[in-house]
């Protein structure tokens, strides 16, 4: 998505760590043009799937999940990282290592909002070793739901999240594909 690419190559940070900060329109501030446009092209790739439901993960997660769900006129439900106590008992839980925090941390989702005959929609901001990715799933999977798609915005390929993911024969649809952030340079993959 060459909106998307240009905007990370105008804003993008690279940081230690293979890291990308986009704090100025995803990750802290959200610009909501760009993010419905992102929406827009995520309904149009899973228009054919009969998606039923947009599943994310709080907090980058919501403001993509939430336009795709609004373009494709289904729910979204996002995953939440602690029991809030308005959370009755009736949840699944994951767990999920983080990338950027170093620490393991538990997802969970209420059960009456996901149910056996879904055709989920995963959305994330972020794909690196697919940990987040994997948790959504395994929710998923206790709730008996069908996972028709994963949607996600800045995918850094030459992490293992992307081979995963395809190796478990999961549709996967990358707006932003990153191959490398050496030398704290973004080089999308296929760019000379
Ligand atoms: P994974 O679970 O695939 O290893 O990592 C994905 C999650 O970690 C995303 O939900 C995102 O919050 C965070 N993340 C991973 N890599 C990056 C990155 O380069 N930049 C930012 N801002 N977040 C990242």
């Amino acid at each position: 998505m060459k909106l998307l690419e240009d905007r990370i190559r105008h804003d993008g940070e690279v940081l230690p760590g293979d890291v990308l900060k986009i704090n100025s329109f995803l990750n802290h501030q959200v610009d909501p043009e760009l993010m419905m446009a992102i929406g827009q092209e995520f309904a149009r790739l899973f228009k054919d799937c009969g998606i039923t439901k947009v599943l994310t993960c709080e907090a980058s997660g919501i403001a993509p999940g939430v336009m795709a769900a609004y373009a494709l006129h289904v729910p979204m439900v996002f995953a939440r990282k602690k029991k809030p106590s308005t959370l009755n008992d009736a949840v699944y839980w994951a767990d999920v290592y983080s990338y950027t925090k170093k620490t393991t941390n538990q997802i969970c989702v209420e059960q009456k909002f996901l149910h056996e005959d879904e055709q989920l929609l995963i959305i994330d901001d972020f794909l690196a070793n697919g940990e987040a990715v994997k948790g959504m799933i395994n929710i998923a999977k206790q709730a008996n739901a069908h996972v028709a798609g994963i949607g996600i915005v800045v995918a850094k390929v030459f992490q293992g999240g992307t081979d995963w993911i395809k190796e478990h024969g999961f549709r996967l649809e990358a707006l932003a594909k990153i191959d490398s952030l050496a030398n704290n340079q973004v080089h999308f993959l296929g760019e000379e």
